[in-house]
């Protein structure tokens, strides 16, 4: 059966995989949604004994329906390889009775890789699946692991461009020397003076621009976006949610069948959508909960259903979820709004024109399955602190933040159910707000002695992403103004 999708702002916008691919963001401004989510139809104890790659087609190949198995598998084979460090790709952790998922095996050690090094070859595929001509330029705004992911990702892949926009003083150091040390003769990294939402909304203003359109159509380029809004980056997503679910049946953790919640750090709530949609197809999940910082827009929006943006945007320990539009809640709106496209584009169109907009009771009701709260600035210290005390495992800033949430929906609920938190980064990345959090002076010392340290104090190795960028020299030093971003875009064409 082939699935279609549509936009969420306008239900006769219709794609096929490849093609909502290929486009990112609909038209109209609207997401790309399958018509329907389809079933999982694996039995529980096939699904065991599946590996990574085969887990990822058995997720993938129910959404892209117009890849043929050769095309679809050829991509899973290039992006999961040993570009990651464990042939489990995303092995699971036990510690201090939760699971801790850990997604930052990849290139850029962050959870973004688990997708973005798919992306480009589903984009390739998808481009040679409609006969595109033109060469595709990745417009691309980042909070931090986004811009890396996407660059490693589509550094020096035949046919595409890829440019990336960083708010400059809102990611780490060592995310900063990760994109501006990318290599590729077809890669771009640009500061800009801005937040990421500031950089987000630059990105949408240059994908809604016609006449930058057709100028680009002209020289032969086209746009596509590798935010998290391409169900490109969505769909790979649900595949280690299904995966570690396996793992935890194969490994006795579970019952076959039994219900797991699960944890997600959020920000742009691509991950735990995706986590939402594994249960839509029929894992066994029992709640969602979203983890926000202290950027809680989301933890208000469970709470009082409405979304209120306005507010002040707070630089936290865990940039990558600092973050006041999270784009991807979109595609649950229209689905609690009973995929009623109307009232979707009613309530996007309240949130850009007066950065809110309240959802009915009935589709509140439809909630149920979420459950969000937050961490401050000193819980997320105090979670990282405790938890290496108590374990010696040694989590990041948004896995702390999810950890910390964990703790509150437990004291909340009592429930015993067994929980897997998704592990979004390597404490490596975040080097300076860990060793702090642990109490080990960080006076004088630099990020990289700093992950030195880091190794020794955890008994683990230096992952060798670090390794890399510590001698690599500068190749992009490029920083502009809001205004500026499509004029730099244009420049780097060469238009
Ligand atoms: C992007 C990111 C998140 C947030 O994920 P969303 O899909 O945007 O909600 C959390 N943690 C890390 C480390 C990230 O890079």
């Amino acid at each position: 059966m082939d699935l279609r999708y549509r936009s969420t702002r306008d239900s006769s916008v219709r794609a096929t995989a490849s093609q909502a691919i290929l486009k990112g963001l609909s038209a109209d401004g609207g997401l790309f949604v399958p018509d329907s989510i389809p079933a999982l139809d694996v039995d529980l104890d096939e699904l065991a004994k599946m590996d990574y790659q085969e887990t990822a087609y058995a997720v993938m190949s129910r959404f892209l329906t117009d890849f043929t198995e050769e095309e679809l598998k050829d991509c899973i084979r290039r992006a999961y390889d040993e570009k990651f460090d464990t042939p489990e790709i995303a092995p699971l952790s036990k510690a201090d009775g939760a699971y801790y998922l850990e997604l930052y095996h990849g290139a850029t050690i962050a959870f973004k890789d688990m997708a973005l090094s798919i992306l480009p070859h589903l984009m390739t595929a998808s481009a040679k699946k409609n006969q595109v001509k033109n060469e595709i330029v990745i417009l691309t705004a980042t909070s931090g692991d986004t811009g890396k992911a996407a660059l490693a990702g589509f550094a020096d892949v035949p046919g595409t461009r890829i440019v990336v926009f960083y708010p400059k003083n809102g990611v780490s150091p060592i995310q900063e020397k990760q994109m501006v040390t990318q290599k590729g003769a077809n890669v771009k990294v640009i500061g800009i003076h801005g937040n990421f939402d500031d950089a987000q909304s630059g990105v949408k203003a240059i994908f809604g621009d016609r006449e930058l359109e057709r100028e680009m159509a002209e020289a032969g380029f086209q746009f596509s976006s590798a935010n998290s809004i391409n169900i490109g980056r969505l769909v790979p997503q649900i595949v280690y949610y299904v995966y570690a679910y396996g793992k935890l049946y194969a490994n006795g953790e579970i019952e076959k069948g039994e219900k797991i919640n699960i944890v997600v750090p959020t920000g742009n709530f691509g991950n735990i959508l995706a986590a939402y949609y594994a249960k839509q197809m029929g894992l066994p999940v029992a709640k969602l909960i979203c983890a926000s910082n202290e950027n809680k827009v989301l933890f208000d929006f469970f709470q009082t259903g409405s979304y209120d943006r306005n507010r002040e945007f707070i630089l936290t320990s865990s940039p990558s979820m600092d973050i006041l539009i999270s784009s991807n809640l979109e595609r649950l709106i229209y689905r609690i709004a009973g995929e009623d496209d109307r009232a979707d584009a009613e309530f996007m169109k309240n949130l850009a024109e007066k950065g809110v907009y309240e959802i009915t009771p009935a589709m509140k009701e439809k909630l149920a399955d979420f459950y969000g709260n937050f961490a401050t600035e000193e819980e997320t210290a105090r979670t990282i602190r405790e938890l290496y005390e108590k374990t010696g495992y040694v989590i990041d800033p948004h896995t702390a933040v999810a950890s910390c949430v964990y703790g509150k929906y437990k004291a909340d609920t009592a429930d015993g159910t067994k929980t897997v938190i998704a592990s979004t980064a390597s404490p490596y990345k975040f080097t300076r707000s860990v060793m702090n959090a642990i109490g080990e002076s960080c006076e004088g010392k630099d990020d990289f002695e700093l992950a030195d340290a880091l190794s020794r104090l955890s008994g683990t190795e230096l992952p060798k992403a670090v390794e890399e960028i510590r001698t690599a020299p500068v190749l992009h030093d490029a920083v502009v103004e809001i205004p500026e971003m499509k004029a730099a875009v244009k420049e780097f064409l060469g238009m």
